[in-house]
């Protein structure tokens, strides 16, 4: 299996030689050259499989060159009950992802039981074990810089924590996360991990962390890497529980199901996009947004139009309050059948701030062949679907998932069950909870007290220059064992 870019200018490359990277050299991002295909007979076979057997059984297509039992070994140790199991003292944790039914034909698959209660959760917690492994071959450690709204940061310092070769710099805003995520992310004491809290905004971190990222000098010398949205390992192991959640909702060979995906950087719903090129049958994949439509208004229009930062709303759904969606230029190499010289031409005009329009070319009237389909909400909207799942389902949702339920019982089909991925549980975004519920949502046990535990962070200036020291001081900070 070799990894070609989207823009179709770069070597083909095996999963481990993708896997520490970011964009391919010619600026794309990392695709399988061909997808691996299940047909019906793999189909049935992984139908008895638990999680674990799952994820090694397509892992094992997508990342070929590691070898069989090494891969095994990883999928194991990462994907324990234990890791995937405070959240919900009700749910099925030996299920990993337990599929939650809300009534005939409609579910919640379940993806925040995991260490900091978000989906992200479900990709880093193997990508921390195939970064250790892959460095350990190659006898180096790396510096991870990387820029987050909450919770990307978190899922990826609780992945990294105590591994014996990454230490972990993550810029957050020193204003604008929630209390909850704040604590997760600022209470770790573990030496391989430095918070920089940034006197400014999101968009703030994210601009130092390109300004570090074009200085190729800094980047070599303190073997400075990143885990970001389009790290193609993390998209990998997102296919795993599109799988695992259409095992669980069907009976029989065949069987059609939708899933609806709250969506910001367009990576969650891409891994189902995957699922289907493999071969799993699915209906429909509902791409989920807020107020930042820019996905809603491209499946509607066949017009992608990526926003500025000033043009993008501050929402009560806060981790897909998104300008531009990073891993979409995946699914348009698709769309495109391929056709990379297309594909780039389509992003000069997006690099250099403009848009594009499918329409006159017959590629948007190819999109219903994707099974793509889209839809928006509101503050409002989430407010009132809360409202309903907990009334009618006794079931408590945070924000993001509201969006998701919200658009997936718009898009119901007879006969197809729809299933709504859950990207995160509802104590992290407390106060929309509170205004829509007036209840304090429930925390899983051993996080009560989250805000009063000491914290290890470091207050700086949005100054490129500073935050470049800092790392510097401390990229050969001793590691862990
Ligand atoms: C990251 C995130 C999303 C958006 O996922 P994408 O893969 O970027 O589309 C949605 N909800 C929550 C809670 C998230 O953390």
């Amino acid at each position: 299996m070799k990894y070609v870019s989207t823009r179709g200018r770069a070597p083909a490359l095996s999963f481990s030689e993708i896997l520490l990277g970011g964009l391919a050299p010619d600026g794309g991002l990392y695709l399988p050259e061909t997808y691996p295909h299940f047909d019906a007979a793999d189909l049935a076979a992984m139908r008895k499989m638990d999680y674990r057997e799952l994820a090694f059984a397509i892992l094992s297509r997508l990342a070929d060159d590691i070898p069989a039992a090494d891969l095994k070994a990883l999928v194991d140790k990462t994907y324990t009950v234990e890791a995937y199991s405070h959240g919900r003292p009700d749910s099925d944790f030996g299920q990993i992802t337990p599929l939650r039914k809300l009534e005939d034909g409609l579910y919640i698959l379940e993806l925040s039981n995991g260490p900091t209660l978000a989906f992200k959760d479900m990709a880093m917690q193997l990508l921390g074990n195939l970064f250790e492994y892959a460095l350990d071959k190659v006898g180096q450690d790396i510096n991870i810089l990387g820029a987050t709204s909450g919770d990307t940061g978190s899922a990826a310092e609780y992945a990294m924590r105590g591994k014996h070769n990454v230490r972990v710099f993550m810029l957050s805003p020193a204003q604008g996360m929630t209390p909850f995520q704040q604590a997760q992310m600022y209470s770790l004491q573990d030496a391989n991990i430095f918070n920089i809290a940034v006197r400014g905004v999101f968009d703030d971190c994210q601009d130092i962390v390109k300004n570090v990222s074009n200085d190729l000098e800094f980047k070599a010398k303190y073997r400075i890497g990143a885990v970001n949205s389009i790290n193609w390992g993390r998209i990998a192991a997102q296919v795993i529980y599109y799988f695992k959640a259409y095992f669980a909702a069907t009976a029989n060979a065949g069987q059609q199901v939708s899933f609806c995906v709250p969506s910001g950087n367009f990576g969650n719903v891409c891994a189902g996009h995957i699922a289907r090129m493999m071969g799993l049958p699915v209906a429909q994949l509902v791409v989920a947004t807020n107020e930042n439509d820019v996905l809603d208004e491209f499946f509607r229009s066949g017009v992608y139009r990526p926003r500025t930062a000033a043009q993008t709303l501050h929402t009560s759904s806060p981790s897909m309050d998104i300008s531009k969606a990073s891993n979409f230029e995946r699914f348009i190499a698709d769309l495109a059948g391929r056709d990379y010289a297309r594909v780039a031409e389509l992003w000069k005009a997006v690099d250099a701030g403009g848009s594009f329009d499918l329409n006159a070319d017959g590629l948007f009237a190819k999109v219903k062949d994707f099974g793509f389909a889209s839809a928006s909400s509101s503050h409002a909207d989430r407010v009132a679907t809360i409202r309903m799942a907990w009334s009618r389902y006794q079931t408590m949702i945070d924000t993001h998932t509201a969006d998701g339920l919200k658009v997936g019982l718009e898009h119901r089909q007879p006969g197809i069950p729809m299933i709504c991925l859950e990207t995160a549980l509802p104590a992290k975004f407390e106060e929309t909870i509170r205004e829509a519920l007036n209840l304090r949502p429930e925390r899983p046990a051993g996080l009560e007290n989250l805000e009063a535990l000491p914290r290890r962070v470091q207050t700086m200036d949005p100054d490129t220059a500073a935050i470049q020291a800092y790392i510097a001081r401390h990229a050969d900070d001793p590691l862990p064992r």
